[in-house]
């Protein structure tokens, strides 16, 4: 049986799907000729990350499909509900990035709180005969330890995050419309250490967090989480990261909002427009992006490929 690994998958993953009698191809197939493939070479399952969208059409066309997988936790590349009512099986992997996307949002937070992103830019050609001025210009930045962490989305990349924010010495304060109290576990040289921590309601967490966070999925309505009243409402100067989705963020919103000064810095590995983000995010001095790495780790991506072989041998052999 063969399995189509449209936007990857790891060399662990091929050779857990190997072992378990399937042939995989990892060549990326164009969207459009995605339908043509797929019949073509009798493909009865086809593997995603967030690139490549599995809608209706691709489904009704490819009468061989019997399961979807999404490598990764957010499924909104895929008409989930509808491929299950067709019969086909829908899988996805989300625990096996957590961690590897909070890692991102700490390298985020000590990034802008330091200018180290922008420091990264300007050393190369200004470091030679600009070097004090450079020093200068980075002398003001900030400590995470005892500043406040707003965490809007409390679920499995949220609590990971925490669990670095309070080995920082942050105040974490959390935000789920699902959740009002969680028990966080850190591990310390093998003795777990808990933390009890109450979700606070969103106009306090916006009012006093020095860092806001978001770990929510894509909206169903693609409302914003964050527009321009919640902008309103935040502690001048608050740096905000966001690595959960494109447009849970209003980005006309965050420039508006950094450009009057109630936001010094913004983080973005995911934006409204991928694959295309628009230039002034991109080259807004007061943003640093990424481009949609949170996942992608040579640890989360092995756990990745593993767990999709796993199911898929289960559900298909
Ligand atoms: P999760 O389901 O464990 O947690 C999401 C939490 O958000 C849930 O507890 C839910 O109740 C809460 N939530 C939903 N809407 C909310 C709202 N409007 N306000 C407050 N809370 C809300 O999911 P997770 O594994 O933590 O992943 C979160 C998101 O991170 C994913 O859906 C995905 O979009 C994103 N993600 C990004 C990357 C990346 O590469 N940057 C990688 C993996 C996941």
């Amino acid at each position: 049986m063969k399995i189509l690994a449209n936007d990857g998958i790891s060399e662990s993953g091929i050779e857990a799907l190997n072992n378990a009698g399937f042939e995989v191809t990892t060549e990326t197939v164009a969207q459009d000729n995605l339908i043509d493939e797929i019949n073509k070479h009798n493909y009865v399952g086809i593997l995603v990350r967030s690139a490549t969208k599995v809608r209706k059409d691709i489904i009704d066309a490819c009468p061989g499909l019997k399961l979807i997988g999404r490598g990764g936790v957010g499924m909104d590349n895929i008409d989930v509900a509808y491929a299950r009512e067709k019969g086909l099986h829908v899988i996805n992997t989300p625990a096996a990035s957590s961690q590897s996307v909070a890692e991102l949002v700490m390298g985020h937070l000590f990034s802008v709180s330091r200018g180290l992103y922008d420091a990264g830019l300007n050393m190369p050609t200004q470091g030679p005969d600009g070097f004090k001025s450079l020093k200068k210009k980075y002398g003001n930045g900030i400590e995470l330890r005892g500043k406040k962490i707003g965490i809007i989305g409390f679920g499995r990349i949220g609590q990971a995050t925490a669990k670095y924010a309070l080995g920082c010495g942050m105040q974490v304060l959390p935000y789920d419309n699902h959740r009002t109290h969680t028990q966080i576990d850190l591990e310390i040289n093998g003795k777990i250490c808990s933390a009890d921590l109450e979700s606070v309601c969103m106009d306090k967490l916006l009012a006093e967090s020095d860092f806001i966070s978001l770990h929510v999925p894509a909206q169903k309505d693609g409302i914003a989480v964050l527009d321009t009243s919640e902008f309103s409402k935040m502690k001048k100067g608050v740096m905000i990261i966001n690595a959960a989705r494109g447009g849970v963020v209003n980005e006309d919103a965050l420039i508006s909002a950094i450009d009057s000064g109630i936001v010094s810095f913004a983080a973005l590995d995911v934006f409204e427009n991928e694959p295309n983000p628009r230039e002034d995010l991109l080259k807004h001095p007061k943003i640093a992006t990424t481009p949609h790495i949170g996942a992608a780790t040579n640890e989360a991506q092995d756990r990745i490929g593993v767990e999709l072989a796993e199911q898929i041998s289960d559900l298909l052999s």
